[in-house]
């Protein structure tokens, strides 16, 4: 029934999520949000009628939507994976805009606060043990960075040396990197161990580049196995990605190896835009060979793949610029 639903609304969704405001000088810039996707943004500068705009999405979650919401409105996708489905949810949008919150939940947070990743293996393991008289699951994760269109193995004991190449097309063993650290994982506390020991890796290079993470994309890969009582397998993937912020840098500010970064991750997204709008529109050429990051999701982007889209904003009026080119970047990849 899931993929019934799912298939009906079609393979490619986009979600807008907007964090509260942490500022009581700056206005809010979004002035409505309907129940049916649709949200209305007012330009600060223009306050006439001409400054608004409408969008419209799948889903809408305003400043106050709780975790568990945001979830349940991903839930029947991440149960697809257990049906053999590929499955990419991705978080975009500027830095400071609520991406990390929405995958992985605030750092030291209340497991009230859970993020997607933590709350998506969890279902999975309920499901696995539903179905264990009649399907035998195996699950297990790699987690790796994209930095400077360089893949680094967040979960490997030495995370510095290994650079990762990328198989453009899942090898025999269904892995599209096949050098990275594979564990396997049994219960939510094997998942939590691991996601605080890649967020580690990731930090402990973060304070030689200044706040690296929102210069790298981040991918936590769940892989699915299963065998029936027939012999029967599935095999399928589920991608969860913390992607890079989305503002753009002024070139005249920036130099050496910050606009490179800054260059890196305005070409990366760009191409990841190009290939969900190529394949909205049904295009019969999908540029997955343009960046690292579209060739490492290449197998969860298109065909019978599903793609959930987060577009997450701020609503002060400061971020006015940076919300509507998220907000034009997420309506252009959709479907609606
Ligand atoms: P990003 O990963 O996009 O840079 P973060 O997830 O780090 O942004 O969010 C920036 C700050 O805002 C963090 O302190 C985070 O805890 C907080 N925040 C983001 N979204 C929400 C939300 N929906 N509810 C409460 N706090 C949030
Ligand atoms: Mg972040």
């Amino acid at each position: 029934l899931y993929n019934m639903v799912q298939d009906l609304k079609g393979n490619i969704r986009v979600y807008c999520r907007i964090r509260p405001s942490f500022s009581s000088e700056s206005g809010n810039v979004i002035s409505f949000i309907g129940e049916d996707g649709s949200l209305v943004i007012s330009d600060p500068a223009k306050p006439q009628k001409d400054g608004r705009k409408v969008f419209q999405f799948n889903r809408v979650f305003g400043p106050t939507a709780r975790q568990d919401e945001v979830f349940k409105d991903t839930q029947p996708l991440i149960r697809s994976v257990m049906d053999g489905y590929n499955v990419c949810i991705f978080a975009y949008g500027q830095t400071g805009s609520g991406k990390t919150h929405t995958m992985s939940g605030p750092s030291g947070g209340s497991a009230a606060d859970m993020g997607i990743n933590y709350l998506a293996l969890s279902d999975l393991f309920q499901m696995s043990n539903k179905r264990k008289d009649i399907i035998d699951y195996d699950i297990h994760v790699q987690m790796v960075e994209i930095y400077n269109e360089q893949v680094r193995d967040l979960l490997a004991e030495d995370s510095s040396t290994a650079k990762l190449e990328i198989r453009s097309c899942a090898g025999d063993n269904g892995l599209s990197i096949p050098g990275a650290t594979m564990h396997s994982v049994k219960s939510t506390t094997d998942v939590l161990n691991l996601m605080k020991f890649g967020e580690m890796n990731r930090m402990v290079s973060s304070t030689a580049i200044n706040s690296r993470s929102s210069r790298s994309h981040s991918v936590l890969t769940v892989h699915v196995h299963g065998k029936d009582t027939s012999g029967g397998t599935l095999r399928s993937c589920l991608h969860l990605v913390d992607l890079a912020g989305s503002e753009r840098v002024d070139k005249s500010e920036v130099t050496g190896d910050r606009l490179k970064e800054a260059q890196y991750i305005n070409k990366s997204l760009s191409c990841l835009g190009d290939v969900i709008a190529a394949l909205a529109q049904k295009n019969s050429h999908i540029p997955y060979r343009n960046s690292k990051l579209t060739l490492l999701l290449q197998d969860s982007l298109g065909g019978h793949a599903k793609t959930l889209m987060l577009a997450h904003v701020s609503p002060e009026e400061d971020s006015f610029s940076e919300t509507i080119s998220t907000l034009k970047f997420a309506q252009r990849v959709s479907t609606v």
